[in-house]
């Protein structure tokens, strides 16, 4: 649930991401891959969302499916009301100014033969919002508010360092001054030195604009630091999802016990007891029977391969989907 008196801006409905398997000539469709396999989510205007889960779960598609930058095979995105998935062309690219992307590798997000100035530009001028001078000086406030030069628009993206690359990408996301943003892994391609300045960004530009983040990375530091609830996502599915502080700190569904278990004790002559999860995350095209976690799951019984636990409000506003979690 949100907090009181937080509105919602995002909701998702039963979403789904299938990409069809082809084979032969003919390529004919053998199967899908489940990359997101029935996803429900609120977040709050204001909130970051924090997304976790290991490479392959489905963190980036669903991310990307949110934001409609890959067509849904079902369900429903709603946006401040409105449904994504049923708005006419025209409708569609009004609202996309409302929800930018920060990805994960700065560099090949630039365009390289395009100047910064050039770029953020590009932005204003497709969404109609300043052109020429007025372009120019808005370009220069933008850099300016992620802690650029102005002088840094008639530069090109391989002059920058990495963490400046990644500011230009979070001042292209605003030019359009968006009120959802989706950062996919914004800091993993960076230095660690340099991550805390980007997250640190991210944070007070989301305090001086009101931002909503759905924050996607698998460093669960950082998504403890950046994040007022958290999601934690196996095969497509959203198995635990609670507040910040309540799943670090009593984390309940076993696959989220284990990635717990995986962060560092920072606490000197400490050790924490380290769950090795078995074999890596299953193919999303042939996905386990039951709960899909029973293959690497340390407390498996007998029913989890033949029963699909649903996720489920566990204790208040902490929801799980594990057979032994149950009310
Ligand atoms: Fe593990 Fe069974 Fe719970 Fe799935 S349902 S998380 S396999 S105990």
């Amino acid at each position: 649930m949100l907090a009181q008196g937080m509105k919602t801006l995002v909701t998702i409905k039963g979403l789904e991401k299938h990409f069809p398997i082809r084979k032969g000539i003919f390529s004919r469709v053998t199967g899908y891959v489940k990359a997101v396999d029935g996803v429900d989510l609120a977040i709050g205007e204001g909130e970051t969302m924090g997304l976790v889960g290991e490479s392959g779960c489905g963190k980036t598609t669903l991310g990307r499916t949110v934001l409609r930058l890959l067509e849904p095979t079902a369900g429903e995105v709603s946006f401040d009301g409105k449904n994504l998935l049923t708005l006419k062309k025209k409708e569609l690219r009004a609202l996309r100014k409302e929800m930018q992307v920060i990805f994960q590798d700065p560099y090949s997000s630039l365009n390289p033969r395009i100047t910064v100035g050039g770029m953020i530009g590009e932005a204003l001028k497709i969404h109609r919002l300043a052109k020429g001078e007025e372009a120019r000086t808005r370009t220069g406030e933008l850099l300016e508010l992620v802690g650029l030069a102005p002088q840094a628009a008639r530069l090109y993206p391989h002059e920058f360092s990495g963490g400046q690359r990644q500011r230009i990408g979070i001042a292209r996301a605003l030019a359009v001054s968006p009120r959802f943003i989706v950062c996919d892994e914004p800091v993993s391609a960076l230095d660690v030195s340099i991550q805390a300045q980007i997250i640190n960004l991210l944070v007070d530009l989301q305090k001086e604009l009101n931002l909503t983040y759905l924050f996607i990375a698998h460093d669960l530091r950082i998504v403890e630091h950046m994040s007022n609830r958290v999601a934690v996502m196996y095969l497509g599915k959203i198995v635990e999802l609670a507040s910040s502080d309540e799943l670090y700190r009593k984390p309940l569904h076993p696959y989220t016990v284990a990635l717990m278990s995986a962060i560092p004790v920072p606490v000197p002559g400490k050790k924490g007891t380290r769950i090795i999860l078995k074999g890596d995350v299953p193919s999303p095209a042939n996905p386990p029977s039951g709960c899909h976690f029973h293959p690497r799951c340390p407390e498996a019984v007998n029913d989890c391969s033949t029963v699909t636990p649903a996720l489920e409000e566990v204790s208040p506003d902490h929801f799980a989907s594990c057979i032994l979690l149950k009310k």
